[in-house]
């Protein structure tokens, strides 16, 4: 956990300081100035990987300028700071660039596992070169047969002296192809019920026998992929935690995976207060400089989808501020995040089709000169994955009646018994 405000550099040093060093280092915003950019996934290779290697390269600013890691402790590059200085940090980096791609998943929930979970080791080569912006780390958790059923994973681990030997497929890896790490979740016991016989290491992406696959989705993305594992050799410096006590790794993963909009490992830039900015939750664009420009601000119907747009972000900062506060005092249980994803995932989908429609037609046909409006229509096509993506939000409902108001437990038929003898259908074998 980070550290208490004692003896830290007080919150408003921190702002000034900050601040001019910024302003000295980091290249102000480009999608809020004139270059427009592509949005990711609708990129070329070139672009994508030129894009990655400039957040290489603002991390890299960051953790040599004493800013990176602002929560993460100082044994291993970080900052060890607080959360305010975090909040703080949010606030100014705003009209700046930022490296949006090292944040999700790789300083969240990746670093923080291993901050968690790792060796000492574990914590010293890594932590720092992720913070640095050397290593990128994604997760390799979903397979073919189901994501949501994350306990049963099927991709085996089998113990060969110091090493094991990963076989099976990963699937809807964000950005596999461009990264250089994964948390990966395996079997390593098939005797012992699904939740007991788990076991995470840590997989360089770029190694014998893993095979990456890039899936394209109508929309034109290659982001996710696929991995085929084939007699992948791992050491058994590279397993994070106990042999077959992966859960309690896995059920602390999941509860970082959901918990990014009350966490304080992650950088999100915040607009500032009464600026109009950042209105559409999740975007960059002011839906107010937006509709001055296409000349509808004056119009009823948008006046009230902006007053909607902001009532929602207001709602969601707010119950996440209060979910925050509530599980780091220990006043409600980590499966309180189930509750972040259920707001984040339904606003999500509300504020992309207010964005769709305030956007006008040019969200649905646009050009070079309304790429604006264009990225407003793929965000719409898109909008789904915020009910999907970290876990669905039927997913996240179950753990808040089951956790958290304590309904009965949904009926399952595989708890009990050894997970080899979990009746399966063909296809998953
Ligand atoms: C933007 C995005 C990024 C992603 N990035 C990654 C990544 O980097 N790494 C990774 O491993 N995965 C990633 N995923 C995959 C994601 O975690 C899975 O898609 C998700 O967990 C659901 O799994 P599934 O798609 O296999 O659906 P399934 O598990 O097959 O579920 C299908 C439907 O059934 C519902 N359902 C299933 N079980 C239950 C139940 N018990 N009760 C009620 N409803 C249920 C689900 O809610 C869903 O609607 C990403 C997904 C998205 C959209």
């Amino acid at each position: 956990m980070p550290e208490t405000a004692t003896d830290l550099e007080p919150v408003e040093d921190f702002r000034l300081r900050l601040r001019s060093w910024l302003a000295d280092n980091m290249p102000r915003a480009r999608r809020r100035g004139a270059a427009p950019l592509r949005p990711r996934g609708q990129m070329s290779d070139e672009e994508e990987l030129a894009e990655v290697a400039y957040h290489r390269e603002l991390q890299r600013r960051l953790f040599e300028g004493g800013f990176a890691g602002i929560c993460f402790p100082k044994e291993y590059g970080g900052q060890g700071l607080t959360p305010e200085h975090q909040k703080v940090f949010n606030e100014e980096i705003w009209p700046y660039d930022y490296p949006a791609r090292l944040q999700v998943p790789p300083m969240q929930p990746c670093a923080t596992i291993i901050l968690d979970f790792g060796t000492e080791e574990q914590k010293r080569r890594h932590i720092p070169a992720i913070l640095r912006g050397d290593e990128i780390w994604m997760q390799m958790l979903s397979e073919p047969s189901g994501g949501s059923d994350v306990a049963g994973a099927q991709t085996t681990a089998v113990r060969d002296g110091d090493e094991w030997v990963l076989n099976g497929s990963k699937i809807w890896t964000t950005g596999a192809w461009w990264s250089d790490w994964a948390l990966c979740l395996a079997r390593t016991n098939w005797d012992v019920p699904k939740h007991r016989g788990l076991t995470v290491f840590m997989v360089p992406l770029r190694h014998e026998g893993i095979e990456i696959h890039r899936i394209e989705m109508l929309n034109g993305s290659r982001e996710f992929c696929q991995e085929f594992l084939t007699d992948v050799r791992i050491p058994d410096s590279d397993r994070i935690g106990e042999v077959d006590q992966g859960w309690t790794v896995g059920t602390r993963w999941m509860f970082y995976e959901k918990s990014f909009s009350v966490s304080f490992y992650v950088t999100r830039p915040t607009p500032p207060e009464g600026s109009g900015d950042g209105m559409s939750v999740g975007g960059d664009t002011s839906l107010i400089t937006e509709a001055r420009r296409r000349g509808t601000l004056n119009d009823p119907a948008t006046r009230e989808l902006i007053g909607e747009a902001h009532a929602l972000s207001l709602v969601s900062s707010e119950a996440n501020r209060r979910i925050g506060e509530a599980i780091a005092t220990g006043k409600m249980s980590d499966q309180g995040a189930g509750l972040s994803k259920i707001i984040g995932g339904t606003l999500g989908i509300r504020v992309a089709n207010i964005n769709f429609q305030l956007a006008g037609p040019a969200a649905a046909a646009w050009t070079e000169d309304s790429r604006a409006a264009g990225d407003q229509g793929v965000a719409f096509l898109t909008r789904q994955a915020s009910q999907i993506g970290g876990g669905t939000t039927e997913m996240a409902r179950n753990v808040v009646s089951e956790r958290l108001l304590l309904m009965p437990r949904e009926r399952t038929l595989d708890r009990d018994i050894p997970f080899r003898d979990v009746p399966r259908g063909p296809s998953t074998g």
